[in-house]
């Protein structure tokens, strides 16, 4: 804590029990984020990222990219997770590819093992390890875990350096990881992982609350997942139609993915609700639990369900709206 924001609440009995609630505030969200310490985000990066770079006209004039090795050695210095295999999805390095293959299928590349099992930061259990410290930007109150906005800025920068170089390949596949990082902060509960009232009220109860945080997470992602699959106008609409910010304003991936938590945190308190509305008091358990998705269906008009559809559309439509000002930026700053 800051100690001359603590001087100035020790001021007056009313100041210090607030500065104790604040404190007890605090210490319980700590404890509830080592629990629920989801790293994934929205539900397939891939699928998302297929329908958001649809629109994307200037990316179809790169439709023959030469697959080239990895020789970045000396400029990709960040460390990579004992178990991360580089793999390449559309053929071996010579084989011919396009810039929308390689975004879609990397677009969850630090997903697999690229951030697991290092030991980056002394806080980073409080976001479940490493790779929840990597994809993650938790805010509470003045506090920040998590370097999602930085990751993102490196890879951009990467994919500045191959351009550089000429290497079309690695251009577009440093992209696609920055891409990762942003659509991961647009994903509120990943801002910060249950409304703050909640976790103040939980503190008696703890278990429960970091059940409930892990399953409301867990399920939004789930079902989320499983809409985009079926097609749902929503969701599909939501992904395709958004606009990319004004790049004079989101002037860097780490803007992005700063503002897109910073936006997404004051919704976790209605997904939250709306979730026990739709997913019934099983959500809201100790127990962890997962909804069927096979027996989800696309929602019906006027029902709890297409309000909660409404309500993740918010987010999913920055998704892609991020997601396009990234490739914006990209457009621009490296002309390509
Ligand atoms: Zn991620």
């Amino acid at each position: 804590m800051n100690p001359r924001a603590m001087g100035t609440l020790d001021k007056g009995g009313v100041m210090k029990r607030n500065r104790k609630l604040l404190c007890a505030v605090l210490v319980a969200a700590l404890v509830l984020f080592c629990v629920a310490s989801p790293v994934d985000a929205w539900n397939s990066h891939g699928a998302c990222t297929k329908l958001i770079i649809g629109d994307q006209e200037w990316l179809k004039a790169y439709d023959t990219i030469t697959i080239t090795p990895w020789t970045y050695e000396d400029v990709d210095t960040a460390a990579v997770g004992p178990n991360f295999v580089l793999q390449y999805i559309e053929g071996k390095p010579g084989t011919v590819t396009s810039a929308a293959a390689i975004l879609t299928n990397y677009a969850d590349e630090p997903d697999w093992k690229m951030d697991q099992d290092l030991k980056l930061s002394l806080f980073q259990a409080l976001t479940g390890g490493s790779q929840g410290w990597r994809h993650q930007y938790y805010g509470l109150g003045w506090l920040r875990f998590g370097v999602a906005p930085s990751r993102a800025q490196y890879f951009f920068e990467l994919a500045g350096k191959a351009k550089e170089k000429g290497d079309l390949y690695w251009t577009f596949r440093y992209l696609a990881r920055a891409m990762h990082y942003v659509q991961d902060t647009t994903q509120p509960y990943h801002g910060v992982p249950a409304p703050t009232g909640l976790i103040f009220k939980g503190i008696g109860n703890f278990g429960a609350l970091m059940g409930s945080a892990t399953n409301h997470h867990y399920n939004l992602e789930e079902y989320q997942g499983a809409m985009v699959a079926r097609s749902s106008p929503v969701f599909v609409g939501a992904l395709w139609n958004a606009a990319p910010l004004d790049i004079a304003t989101a002037t860097s991936p780490g803007w992005l993915c700063r503002h897109g938590a910073y936006l997404g945190r004051p919704e976790v308190r209605k997904l939250w609700a709306m979730e026990t509305t739709f997913f019934g008091k099983d959500v809201d358990g100790k127990d962890s639990w997962t909804v069927d998705v096979n027996a989800l269906r696309v929602a019906k008009s006027g029902t709890d369900q297409a309000a909660y559809d409404w309500q993740i559309a918010q987010p999913l439509e920055r998704m892609s709206a991020y997601t396009k000002t990234l490739l914006l930026l990209a457009h621009q700053e490296y002309g390509l």
